[in-house]
């Protein structure tokens, strides 16, 4: 149980009286494991190394201590927060703007895809703390109008996305940009191996936290059904017609199964938006508020939404085209059964993905289930 801790209270970490007053309006009363756990680590200026399972509170994690060491008398950049993708980015900011409100404090969300001139003539004014994705951050830390040497303290959160190929170089110039005397604090759910190469270059000696067990899903509900490609739509208005979806997400493979699928949906009576990473950014980005504040029940989308986004209303995932890792697989399924809540994921699987589907069910140690005639309402 993610609410189960030592029995720690935010008080005893001796925070501002500032920053607790912002802890508590959240509505966040104790700290979970992750929390108890990193927040003292992460104060002793150490390098961490932190994986909890997802919808366990890792954001908090890594913001309340930070919100702690900034100082916000000087006028400078201290902590630099990477986040991989947009939406993820503006979720992140918006809870520290939230956490840290009564503190006085700059929070400057940048990331692609908006206008790079506005965020230059935003950092003419103080900043306190950047949430970036790497690219436009590099951009303007590059320019030297983000000034990073005095940043001492670098978040990287889903981390092992952030050290996909493309990203890694950008991350490594960032790095060598900050202050030297910095720490750096990894979060995710998933380690693979190749962060290991990553780790030994540039976070020296961290302080590791592994709050993973064999449990990692315990509160989702997982089933799969055997469908024909041709028959997953009619699959899908069934789920639609049978379940009690509060929000749902549905995952397809690419950008265009997407769209195909967001008009097929539209076409059956349900209401259904969709978001994927070739929309441009102010679209994507109302579709992210819209579906936040629960203007549309189902969400179609691409591995763009498969990290970090946390919406408590979603109660099922549906992988309506299987994913080919069993990361991307806990991640997606991830983002129902969120901070204690029960959540459910269907999987479409075709006669091809059978194979993947035993692959993925043993790599996590968890049970797949042929999907019941009904489904138990107090399972999500
Ligand atoms: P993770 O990054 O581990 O997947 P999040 O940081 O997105 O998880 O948090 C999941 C949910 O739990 C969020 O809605 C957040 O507001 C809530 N939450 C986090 N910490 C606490 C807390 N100490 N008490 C109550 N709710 C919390
Ligand atoms: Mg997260």
């Amino acid at each position: 149980d993610v609410t189960q801790t030592k029995g720690r209270e935010f008080e005893d970490f001796f925070l501002k009286r500032e920053l607790l007053m912002g802890i508590f309006e959240k509505g966040f009363e104790k700290p979970s494991p992750i929390q108890e756990e990193a927040i003292p680590i992460i104060l002793q200026n150490r390098n961490v190394l932190a994986r909890a399972k997802n919808g366990t509170g890792k954001t908090a994690a890594y913001i309340i201590p930070c919100l702690e060491k900034t100082d916000t008398s000087k006028p400078e950049i201290q902590v630099l927060m990477l986040i991989p993708t947009r939406e993820l980015a503006l979720q992140t900011s918006a809870i520290v703007k939230e956490v840290g409100k009564h503190m006085n404090l700059q929070c400057m969300v940048t990331t692609g895809g908006t206008s790079l001139k506005d965020d230059i003539m935003r950092l003419y004014q103080p900043v306190h703390i950047i949430v970036a994705t790497p690219g436009r951050i590099l951009d303007l830390a590059s320019k030297d109008v983000a000034k990073l040497g005095n940043c001492k303290t670098i978040i990287m959160d889903e981390a092992d996305k952030l050290l996909s190929p493309e990203f890694q170089p950008v991350l490594e110039q960032l790095i060598g940009m900050c202050n030297e005397a910095h720490q750096i604090c990894m979060f995710s759910a998933t380690f693979p191996v190749t962060v290991k190469s990553f780790c030994q270059q540039f976070v020296p000696n961290p302080y590791s936290i592994n709050l993973m067990d064999e449990l990692t899903l315990r509160g989702i509900s997982q089933f799969y059904a055997y469908v024909l490609e041709r028959q997953k739509v009619h699959c899908l208005n069934t789920l639609f017609t049978q379940l009690e979806i509060n929000q749902s997400i549905i995952f397809c493979n690419s950008v265009n199964r997407v769209e195909l699928l967001a008009k097929k949906i539209t076409e059956l009576g349900f209401s259904c938006f969709y978001i994927h990473a070739k929309m441009q950014q102010s679209n994507r980005n109302r579709v992210f508020h819209e579906f936040r504040n629960g203007a549309t029940r189902h969400l179609v989308t691409s591995d763009l939404f498969t990290r970090g986004i946390d919406i408590q209303s979603v109660n099922c995932v549906i992988n309506f085209d299987f994913p080919k890792n069993s990361e991307t697989y806990l991640h997606r399924i991830g983002r129902s059964g969120r901070f204690g809540h029960l959540g459910l994921a269907v999987n479409l699987i075709t006669a091809e993905d059978k194979g993947n589907l035993r692959r993925i069910e043993q790599e996590l140690g968890t049970e797949i289930k042929p999907i019941p005639s009904v489904i138990d309402r107090s399972l999500y």
